[in-house]
Order: C-alpha cells, then sequence, then structure tokens
C-alpha cells in the first residue's frame, strides 16, 4: 500500500473510532456526570494541590485570648498541655489567640469538614475516626493545629459486600498533618429506619439517631480497598 493509501486508511479509522468513542455515553449520562453532588459522590475534582496537608481553613475567629470564657473551647492550659504532648512549641508565657476551624487538608489532598470521617495516625497506627474539632494556637513565633478525633470501630458487612463504621466513646488529640484521609460515608438509613418527612419546602429524607455508617466505597480516592475491622 502506497503511503497516502495508508494515509487515508489512517484517518478514516481515527473519524470511525472518534465517532464511535462519542456514541458510547448518551447526554443525559454526560450531563448527570458532570452534577455536582454526582462528582463529589465519586470523589472527582475533589483534590487541592495548592496548600500543604495539615493545612486548616474556614476560620472561626476567637476574639477573646483567654478561651475560658468561650465554652466551645477546651480550657487554654489543656490546649497548652496538649501542644507540647505533641511537640509543640508554644509556652505558657507565650500569648497565644485560639482559633476554631472547620474544614483541615488530609494528606490526600482533600479537605475533611467537622463530623466527616477521617482516617488519622496515631503512634504509628492508622485508625478511623470522626474529626471533631480543629483548633490552632498561635503566639508569635509558632503555630500549630490540633485536630480532635472521635476513634471510630470499623465492621465488615460480608453479606452486604460493605464497611460500616461507628464512633466509639475515646476521643484523641493528633496533629492536622496526621490526618491522613478524607473518608466518604453514607448513614445506613435502611438499619436506622429513616424515613422520609415532609415540610413546607417539600420531602427530604429524616435520618435518624442511628448511629452506623457505610464506607462509600464507589469514590475514587486514595483510601485502602479495606480498612482494619476493630
Ligand atoms: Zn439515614
Amino acid at each position: 500500500m502506497t503511503s497516502r493509501g495508508m494515509g487515508i486508511l489512517f484517518t478514516s479509522l481515527r473519524m470511525f473510532l472518534r465517532r464511535t468513542i462519542r456514541k458510547q455515553a448518551n447526554n443525559y449520562v454526560v450531563t448527570y456526570g458532570k452534577h455536582k453532588k454526582v462528582q463529589s459522590f465519586l470523589g472527582v475534582h475533589m483534590l487541592s494541590n495548592k496548600q500543604m496537608p495539615g493545612h486548616v481553613r474556614k476560620l472561626t475567629r476567637s476574639t477573646s485570648r483567654k478561651p475560658k470564657n468561650d465554652r466551645s473551647l477546651l480550657d487554654s492550659l489543656e490546649l497548652l498541655m496538649i501542644d507540647t504532648l505533641l511537640g509543640g512549641n508554644i509556652s505558657l508565657q507565650d500569648q497565644v489567640k485560639f482559633h476554631e476551624c472547620k474544614e483541615c487538608l488530609a494528606g490526600d489532598g482533600e479537605y475533611a469538614k467537622i463530623g466527616n470521617f477521617v482516617l488519622y495516625r496515631k503512634h504509628e497506627q492508622i485508625y478511623i475516626g470522626s474529626l471533631k474539632k480543629v483548633v490552632v494556637l498561635q503566639s508569635k513565633q509558632e503555630m500549630t493545629t490540633v485536630a480532635f478525633v472521635k476513634r471510630g470501630e470499623c465492621t465488615t458487612d460480608i453479606q452486604k459486600n460493605c464497611q460500616k463504621v461507628q464512633e466509639s466513646d475515646r476521643t484523641e488529640a493528633v496533629k492536622t498533618t496526621d490526618i491522613l484521609n478524607a473518608v466518604h460515608t453514607i448513614h445506613d438509613c435502611k438499619g436506622g429506619y429513616c424515613r422520609i418527612a415532609e415540610n413546607q419546602s417539600g420531602q427530604y429524607l429524616k435520618h435518624s439517631s442511628h448511629p452506623v455508617h457505610i464506607i462509600n466505597k464507589f469514590r475514587l480516592s486514595k483510601l485502602p480497598d479495606t480498612l482494619t475491622d476493630i
């Protein structure tokens, strides 16, 4: 075959492939797939690489330098002790400002929000837990960020081929840099007998207080396939 003949063959082949590939997904599917909620469920385009892991954002500024007046924060002395235990350098003599934050950047590049489950490192072990509080301690020289996590208990449901998680009573303090992954979970509505309720704006799913959540395995994340059962 001449080189011109080969060229024509390749051009036709390329056009055929383009047409075939374009036909694979219906326009409705493509539009549905671009929906913000669907992309969030699948974990698409959620990664942020502008900041270093452990970065916190959405600060709730605390005007008081004495958090004793603010019941939502721990006692300042307790916080400084925790900072020391975690290897921080803020001393009691420093003028320290305290802030709470709503989000913290996990090591996998995704922001974890207060209430989300996360994987975190503690004493060289990896645990799952729910993020309860993120506090920034800031002196003139130093800034440390501490996350309070409620340890989770993970179980495997072999019949339904999924992993479930629920909070234990144990709360731990870790550096925000030890938050490794955000774990996307869905409430176990079937187990919790959650019902459809109605208000002025329409129908909505009313979750019960059932404490079990199912780990979303459909999400494109850097989580291990199976988390360690406790
Ligand atoms: Zn529910």
